[in-house]
């Protein structure tokens, strides 16, 4: 099964508790416009070399297409496609007036300089300019990409359409980008993890947590968990991971790792695989990392009594249905990890406004989406007798079909 049938699988689902009808169905699932364009560039060693870049525009019923662009070997046609898909179901669950869309280039960033990147992410942008803009589709940051990347995104596109620093978020603060965007998609996982916890009617101080992924989103996942007093007892990256039943001392974990650009070795720790990180006994597993982790394969063996997705796409169907007969708690990417795309949509507006927010004002605006959408996904779960990925869907595909309808087709 590939990520698209995934991302249609979920869709499926919630459409039929909806009574959607079918012509309704393909609408909704049909993407607007893909382009797949070619990126040729000179390499430092005088080569050139051709890529793939992809963006896929998948609706526009609420308002601007918005999604990021990922740097990543494994990116095709497929996985562009759900990740866009995801992007407009994210957007309706937390009411941000934005459509989906989502870009990628199949590409190693960890195997380029910094001038190639540069090239390839400029060329992308020479292809695509025209299909993107402030009104029309705003890429992000996403895996392997980063502030600069974006930067070079809007140098780019201002070449052609002069100046529109709303044509790209997750811009660096220095470059009409956001106080609290780097941190935000972390940071909205934790509120998360704490509005679940007060449901479960347990403090979030104690809580057990295993992290798998330690880059952009679980570094600052990490982070405010230890903050709010949760014990993160074990976390993973590309390299390996790393454990201590009394709780990792995370802090030193994040310069440990900023050092050696891997967990792994961190004193004061038991090494262990990425495999047994997923199968501990904690009260929240927090997948931060790839899409597919969690799969028929290895469902069975997860014991964690809840599972918040900070990745896009960490949990495949099957693996979904092994989860609610275990009644593990799911709560879903497209409310878990939204936290991101809605402080791209503050800096958006901030850019529009030519007025900069304080750091304060973002975290008190994110801690406001994020606990009112959690509230918003409980009640339909509880209204319609349904698990929370199905009434987050139910949500966004109601918001976002309604908008089609009224509108006009
Ligand atoms: N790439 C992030 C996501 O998957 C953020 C997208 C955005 O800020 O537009 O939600």
């Amino acid at each position: 099964m590939s990520a698209a049938d995934d991302a249609q699988r979920y869709f499926d689902h919630a459409a039929e508790v909806m009574g959607l009808s079918a012509n309704m169905r393909k609408l909704l699932s049909t993407p607007l416009r893909e382009v797949r364009v070619q990126v040729a560039v000179e390499m430092d060693d005088g080569q050139v070399q051709t890529y793939i870049g992809y963006r896929i525009q998948h609706d526009k019923a609420r308002g601007p297409m918005k999604g990021g662009l990922r740097f990543h070997p494994e990116v095709d046609t497929g996985e562009v496609f759900a990740l866009a898909s995801l992007m407009t179901w994210k957007t309706a669950v937390v009411n941000l007036p934005y459509g989906g869309a989502k870009g990628g280039i199949a590409i190693d960033p960890k195997k380029l300089s910094q001038g190639e990147l540069e090239r390839i992410t400029r060329k992308f942008v020479d292809e695509i300019h025209d299909v993107i803009g402030p009104d029309k589709d705003i890429p992000a940051p996403d895996m392997g990409t980063n502030a600069q990347v974006m930067a070079w995104i809007m140098n780019q596109y201002e070449k052609y359409h002069g100046f529109s620093p709303a044509c790209v978020t997750g811009k660096p603060v220095d470059l009409h980008g956001a106080e609290g965007r780097e941190e935000a998609t972390g940071r909205g996982v934790g509120i998360i993890a704490r509005c679940l916890a007060g449901r479960l009617k347990k403090p979030i101080t104690g809580m057990t947590v295993a992290l798998q992924g330690f880059g952009n989103v679980g570094s600052f996942c990490a982070r405010f968990l230890h903050e709010m007093g949760a014990k993160v007892v074990a976390v993973s990256d590309a390299f390996g991971g790393v454990r201590n039943r009394n709780g990792l001392n995370i802090p030193k974990l994040l310069e440990y790792s900023a050092t050696n650009g891997k967990v792994s070795g961190f004193p004061e720790s038991d090494e262990i695989s990425n495999p047994e990180l997923l199968a501990l006994d904690v009260d929240i597993l927090i997948p931060a990392a790839l899409g597919g982790v969690l799969h028929k394969g290895n469902a069975a063996d997860v014991r964690a009594k809840a599972i918040i997705e900070a990745a896009n796409g960490p949990t495949t169907p099957e693996a979904d249905e092994i989860f609610e007969k275990k009644e593990i708690i799911v709560v879903p990417d497209i409310l878990a990890n939204a936290g991101g795309v809605t402080v791209s949509y503050f800096e958006w507006v901030q850019n529009r406004q030519y007025f900069k927010w304080k750091l304060d004002q973002v975290r008190e605006q994110l801690e406001n989406v994020m606990s009112e959408s959690f509230d918003r996904v409980w009640s339909v779960a509880e209204e319609k007798k349904v698990h929370l990925r199905t009434a987050a869907y139910i949500l966004g595909i109601g918001r976002v079909g309604r908008a089609t309808v009224t509108g006009g087709i």
